[in-house]
């Protein structure tokens, strides 16, 4: 089995592994089952100043990352496999790309920072952009994280099962239903007691199927409808 491995490109690589080092994916870093190699981008700039970046054409706000450091960075690498730059342009990143990017055995993640990248050795070497959500991060390893913590969950032998979460949220075009434990009767602080929905108790798999059916249609309808359009 080929292990799934990741490549970052980044002006901060002490940020890898930062928390996905510890927990799920923490555990399975350590039984190899994931790797990666952060690269820092600043060991490929040249000159006195060592410079990352500069000012964009056209004026505006900002520094731009180069394309000439960035490129040198990039073909340090000795497999890039699918090459992603995570920027708030990109396609979205979904739980049906996050399948996708877990069953691809290398990636490498350029993380932008400043306004951002050149966008001509976007072009040349091919990245496709990927957002993970509708805001600004000061840069592109938080998103890289989001990404790699979205896919390592669902790497064989992550969870100590190998078959992926089919009821999960997202996996079925569906929100998922809510969840109950101990204690059946629970006494809140001012009093209020709080009871399971008797069928989960139950023991009648059909029934609590259904329910939870139903109350994972409930939750998708009324807080996003736009998951059930198509
Ligand atoms: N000027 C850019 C714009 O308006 O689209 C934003 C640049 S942002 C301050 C710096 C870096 O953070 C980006 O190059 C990108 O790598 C990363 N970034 C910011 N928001 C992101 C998002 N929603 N998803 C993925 N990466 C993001």
């Amino acid at each position: 089995m080929k292990i799934w491995h990741v490549n970052i490109l980044t002006l901060f690589p002490g940020m890898f592994p930062g928390l996905l080092g510890q927990s799920l994916s923490g555990k399975a870093l350590e039984k190899g089952l994931w790797s990666f190699n952060a690269i820092d981008i600043r060991a490929f700039a040249t000159g006195n100043h060592k410079a990352v970046d500069d000012t964009p054409f056209g004026g505006g706000a900002g520094m731009v990352m180069r394309p000439d450091v960035i490129e040198k960075a990039f073909l340090s690498l000795p497999q890039p496999g699918r090459k992603i730059y995570l920027s708030p342009r990109g396609k979205p990143l979904t739980q049906n790309l996050v399948k996708e990017l877990a069953a691809t055995s290398v990636l490498t993640l350029l993380c932008g920072r400043y306004e951002g990248v050149d966008q001509r050795v976007l072009d040349v070497y091919g990245f496709e952009e990927i957002s993970i959500g509708d805001y600004v991060l000061s840069g592109g390893e938080p998103a890289a994280v989001i990404l790699m913590d979205a896919c390592i969950r669902l790497l064989p032998g992550v969870m100590g099962n190998e078959d992926t979460p089919t009821e999960e949220s997202f996996s079925q075009g569906l929100l998922e239903y809510p969840h109950y434990t101990r204690p059946a009767d629970w006494t809140d602080a001012s009093g209020g007691v709080h009871s399971v929905p008797e069928v989960l108790k139950s023991g009648n798999h059909a029934e609590i199927a259904k329910w939870r059916r139903e109350h994972a249609e409930i939750l998708t309808r009324t807080r996003r409808p736009d998951l059930l359009k198509d």
